[in-house]
């Protein structure tokens, strides 16, 4: 029944709160408007009034919700960015207000992006673009749609204030954003309590952690528990980056505060996805160095998990946390094979052979300069696709003698399920790749015309495309 999918109010922080959380406010909005609202998320959390001034109420106001946290908790954290470590970060323009446990017994957390200043503000204002809040929603449904475990966007409202940025056009306007995700600890929360060498502080996040996110990493001996802990967030985060590359995502800033333990993607600012493949493509425009640059992002997160690893010495032998760091390739290839063989539609047969397919196709992707999305829409179904790439806007590209190795492959494998390739979206010659060209498109329109047509039928065509491919 209904009353059984609904997520039920939660409070675990209450364990934690003085570890890591600081109590805050929202700030005093003008006026909002809301602009986007996720009912499926809405009615799982006990919502049956979608009206904007409820929603407004504990969205925007930020009233508390019934039975949850009596007030906002900004997040204490450090981090490392670009690579520098900063001692001076948390929740600066966000905060944590409520927990639910979903149907599974999974903690789930609602925060938010842009709802003012909080005691780790510095000397930002506290606030979101309603770009960026366009920008995350955009990416929560997209990445949601390629299969990514990532944190899920419930409202955006516009807050109508003015926000100097440098960015054209000035003023920008503002938003607040609410996203759910399981987890809002992130490896920077270990951070700071190693920074502080809060020995106690360690042992009872990593257990807080255990209990809610990963009860089957339990074992009888504390030190053993925090090994198959750290696993688990291996496995997790190598998994991550697996379908971040299988979708062609760019997430732009791979700090340790943006990696959260429970494995999910989140916090989009200068995300893309790619045009087409390129392993030096730079998302961040003040990333110099190209730190985060699409072909890098699965050594960052070996990278970020070192450092976690870091944090727990304390409590484990560094031997043991070595040994898990060393099974990350594997774990990473086996994941990079499961997202990309369903994003192609095909069936796996051996991890050499599939493995040797991968690097073929993608080797052969870069160097042709084919489109991403629409080479993966092309050759959905593998043999059973043939037809369909001949209809393709780069079906030349599929002619020449570079492909043919990789066709010849392809040819070979089994198509994954006949029922998504007799799907509308299949049949269909508007595949998602004409989204994602089309974001800057959807920006321009609400900003020049207050359009947002646009913006919602980009979420409806990303949420058909999903129905096909899940
Ligand atoms: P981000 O790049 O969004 O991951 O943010 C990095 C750090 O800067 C976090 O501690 C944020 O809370 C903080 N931050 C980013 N933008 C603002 C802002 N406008 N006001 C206050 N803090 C901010
Ligand atoms: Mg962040
Ligand atoms: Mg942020």
């Amino acid at each position: 029944s209904a009353e059984e999918t609904r997520y039920q109010p939660a409070q675990t922080i209450n364990e934690v709160k003085n570890l890591i959380s600081i109590a805050t406010q929202c700030a005093n909005f003008p006026t909002v408007t809301l602009r986007y609202s996720n009912l499926e998320l809405l009615k799982k959390i006990g919502f049956t009034d979608f009206s904007e001034s409820s929603l407004q109420k504990y969205f925007a106001d930020f009233d508390a919700l019934p039975e949850n946290l009596p007030e906002p908790l900004a997040l204490a954290y450090h981090g490392h960015q670009f690579g520098q470590y900063n001692p001076q970060i948390g929740d600066g323009r966000g905060f944590l207000f409520a927990q639910f446990k979903d149907d599974k017994g999974r903690l789930l957390d609602l925060g938010t992006k842009g709802s003012g200043q909080t005691p780790f503000s510095r000397t930002g204002d506290g606030r979101l673009t309603l770009k960026g809040g366009v920008r995350e929603v955009l990416a929560t449904e997209m990445l949601q749609a390629h299969g990514v475990n990532t944190s899920k966007s419930l409202t955006l409202f516009e807050t109508h204030e003015q926000l100097y940025r440098g960015d054209e056009p000035s003023p920008a306007r503002s938003g607040v954003l609410v996203r759910m995700s399981h987890s809002h600890i992130r490896f920077g929360t270990f951070q700071r309590l190693a920074y502080l060498e809060d020995e106690k502080g360690i042992a009872d996040l990593i257990a807080y952690c255990v209990r809610h996110y990963y009860p089957d990493v339990q074992r009888g001996e504390f030190k053993d528990t925090v090994i198959a802990f750290f696993r688990a967030v291996m496995t997790a985060t190598a998994d991550m980056i697996a379908s971040w590359m299988a979708a062609g995502f760019v997430h732009g800033v791979m700090n340790t505060d943006n990696m959260v333990i429970t494995g999910e993607s989140f916090d989009y600012g200068p995300y893309r996805f790619l045009p087409v493949s390129d392993p030096n493509f730079v998302a961040a425009y003040f990333d110099d160095a190209g730190r985060y640059r699409f072909g890098r992002q699965p050594e960052v997160g070996i990278w970020n998990l070192t450092q976690l690893a870091g944090c727990l010495l304390s409590h484990s032998d560094s031997s043991s946390l070595e040994v898990v760091l060393n099974e990350y390739a594997d774990v990473y290839r086996a994941s990079l094979r499961s997202h990309v063989f369903r994003r192609l539609g095909i069936h796996q047969t051996s991890p050499e052979e599939d493995g040797h397919f991968i690097q073929t196709y993608l080797n052969w992707m870069t160097q042709s300069g084919a489109a991403f999305e629409q080479t993966f829409f092309d050759w959905y179904g593998g043999a059973a696709s043939a037809i369909r790439s001949k209809l393709s806007p780069q079906a030349n590209l599929y002619e020449g003698t570079e492909f043919s190795e990789v066709k010849q492959m392809l040819m070979a494998y089994e198509p994954l399920d006949e029922k998504s390739l007799q799907s509308s979206y299949f049949q269909s010659v508007h595949p998602v790749t004409v989204l994602i060209q089309d974001i800057e498109n959807i920006w321009m329109k609400v900003v020049e015309e207050d359009d947002w047509s646009e913006f919602h039928q980009a979420i409806d065509r990303i949420r058909n495309y999903s129905k096909c491919t899940a």
